[in-house]
């Protein structure tokens, strides 16, 4: 399959590590579909790739909407016939002064409706589209934060969320052995972003990772946890 045929889709791309991923996955020759829940923000994001020649298109994405997610899948459906990349990358919701004890319940439940359940509802979007041409690549964006190996007590929501999307990707990547559709986790590593603040690498190091899991060719490994195209502890 010629790359140029292929779809991609990637939530948050309007600016960060998706905006990113999403000019790697563009140059790369793949039909690029910038999620954006700030649709203005994604033209925005998607005329500065276009502008490099690659073929990105804005599509309205809250990934706390179903309504939204349902409405994208019509539209893939209608105008593609097909998706073969998903990268689950919208989120955030850091903050390191924040402690299990005294959480507002509220906001624990609004990150987990945006880092865990986002990606979920996507997925169950994707997959019924991979099958159709037994290819698919899931890249889930989790962070070194939600691994069990990590300890502290900081920013216990981002790091429950990101544990469970970890526990996702294996639950996809085992239902969907042998289809072709390979689910994978990557954590970007420390990027410099709005989330990230001043970061330890530059967005295009974080992202490499990403597109990798993207665009692996099998034989490739499903339901693990990278970073930089290496296996983490979950
Ligand atoms: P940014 O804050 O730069 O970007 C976050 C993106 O997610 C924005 O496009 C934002 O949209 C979007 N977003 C947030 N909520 C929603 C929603 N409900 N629906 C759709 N889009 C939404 O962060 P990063 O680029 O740093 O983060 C990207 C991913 O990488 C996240 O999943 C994060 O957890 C992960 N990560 C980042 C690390 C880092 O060091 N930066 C480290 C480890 C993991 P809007 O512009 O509208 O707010």
């Amino acid at each position: 399959m010629p790359l140029r045929q292929r779809v991609a889709l990637i939530s948050g791309a309007n600016r960060g590590i998706g905006f990113e991923t999403a000019k790697q996955l563009g140059s790369q020759g793949m039909t690029v579909l910038l999620g954006a829940r700030d649709l203005a923000a994604g033209e925005k994001a998607a005329r500065e790739l276009r502008r490099s020649g690659a073929e990105v298109l804005a599509v309205q994405l809250d990934v706390t909407s179903q309504a939204q997610v349902d409405a994208l899948k019509s539209k893939i459906d209608s105008e593609y016939r097909r998706l073969d990349v998903l990268v689950n990358n919208a989120g955030g919701f850091y903050d390191p002064a924040s402690r299990a004890s005294t959480m507002d319940i509220d906001i624990a439940r609004d990150v987990l409706d945006t880092n865990l359940m986002g990606a979920w509802r996507l997925s169950e979007m994707a997959v019924p589209l991979m099958r159709r041409h037994g290819y698919g690549r899931i890249v889930n964006v989790s962070s070194g934060c939600g691994s069990m190996a990590c300890e502290g007590p900081e920013s216990p929501a981002y790091r429950v969320s990101k544990a469970a999307l970890n526990a996702l990707t294996r639950a996809f990547a085992a239902e969907l052995i042998g289809s072709g559709i390979l689910v994978n986790a990557v954590c970007p590593g420390w990027v410099a972003t709005r989330l990230g603040g001043r970061g330890g690498r530059a967005v295009s190091e974080g992202a490499a990772g990403i597109v990798w899991a993207a665009s692996i060719d099998e034989p490739a490994p499903t339901g693990q946890f990278f970073r930089d195209g290496q296996s983490i502890a979950w």
